[in-house]
């Protein structure tokens, strides 16, 4: 039987690029020796998206749409589309043409091959400006820095992963604050890495804000890593040791209390600083947990085209949000 491949779509106001993203994949998969499914996540689109890929849903049988029930996010977007993926691999890509679609016959040749996750590299990214990619060079070294586990700094969220790595990803990553992409590239399995040159953006904007780069950045750092947690134990035993300086020079050179009003303000000032940014890392570690405990839904499913919703693979399905239509 001819082996599937399931291409994982996450859609967000995209009526402008989903027309000419569909022009340009169709002929590919159409070229794959493997069968394929295109699996568009609309991931609560306020324009004309959703109308869109229902279109293509009912001209074309192997089009599916999920459509989640409001934002959830990319990630999420992507993880509704893997959980109701069918293919022996799994490829996740974004609708705006950055992930160029001729990359799709090697990803299916590596799958072929048995390798379970394959890491899409960017060599360039043409339409990201001079402060993403200095932003997101910073966020690898801290983030590399501070973690155990290390990330490519220039892995993208253009993946494919095998049968088996997506079962893992469905089972055991299910967490409401994550970094997918950081996932599957330390859930092991035999991997590879093909670069490719990230183009421009067909059409419409980028929906990542350096604001909403940042909160995920600083999300992903903690999820990572404890590291920050350890601060306070560093800066009170930093305080400590200048403290018990100070306490000696003065005891030993017998002086009276000096004068020095700035130093006192500054050192108090400097001492508050740290301590509120201790406060506030640990009340970030609390919002993760919180938010965990919840255990709220990483998404909700509203309605599905050419998806039989008992085909979901993720655990829990009870959790993971119910679906209304089919
Ligand atoms: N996207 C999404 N949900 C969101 C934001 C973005 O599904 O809340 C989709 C978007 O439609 C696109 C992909 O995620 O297909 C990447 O988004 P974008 O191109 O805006 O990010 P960038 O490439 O600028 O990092
Ligand atoms: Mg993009």
């Amino acid at each position: 039987m001819r082996k599937l491949l399931s291409v994982v779509v996450s859609v967000y106001n995209e009526e402008q690029a989903l027309p000419v993203f569909y022009q340009e994949i169709k002929p590919v998969l159409e070229g794959l020796s493997w069968d394929y499914e295109l699996l568009f996540v609309n991931d609560g689109s306020q324009d004309d998206s959703l109308r869109i890929v229902r279109h293509l849903a009912e001209q074309e049988e192997r089009v599916k749409v999920i459509g989640l029930s409001r934002n959830f996010g990319h990630e999420a977007a992507m993880i509704a589309g893997i959980d109701y993926a069918t293919g022996d691999g799994i490829v996740c890509m974004d609708a705006d043409l950055q992930h160029p679609v001729w990359c799709l016959p090697e990803i299916e040749q590596r799958l072929e091959e048995g390798f379970g996750v394959i890491t899409m590299t960017r060599t360039r990214n043409a339409s990201a400006g001079l402060v993403k990619n200095v932003t997101s060079q910073v966020f690898y070294w801290v983030i590399n820095t501070l973690s155990d586990v290390k990330f490519e700094p220039n892995a993208s969220d253009f993946f494919a992963v095998s049968r088996q790595a997506a079962d893992v990803l469905r089972k055991n990553y299910r967490e409401r604050v994550r970094f997918l992409r950081g996932y599957v590239q330390n859930i092991g399995f035999r991997k590879t890495t093909i670069p490719y040159e990230a183009l421009e953006r067909v059409a419409g904007e980028s929906k990542y804000s350096i604001r909403k780069l940042f909160a995920f950045s600083i999300n992903t750092i903690l999820c990572f890593s404890n590291l920050p947690l350890k601060l306070g134990i560093y800066a009170g035993l930093l305080a400590a040791f200048l403290g018990t300086g100070v306490l000696i020079y003065t005891l030993c050179t017998r002086q009276g209390a000096p004068s020095g009003y700035a130093t006192i303000v500054i050192l108090n000032c400097f001492m508050f600083a740290v301590l509120f940014l201790i406060v506030g890392i640990i009340g970030e570690y609390i919002g993760i947990l919180f938010s965990e405990l919840k255990d709220r839904p990483v998404y909700i499913v509203e309605e599905v085209e050419n998806v039989c919703l008992g085909n979901k693979k993720g655990e829990r399905e009870d959790a993971e949000g119910s679906a209304g239509k089919e």
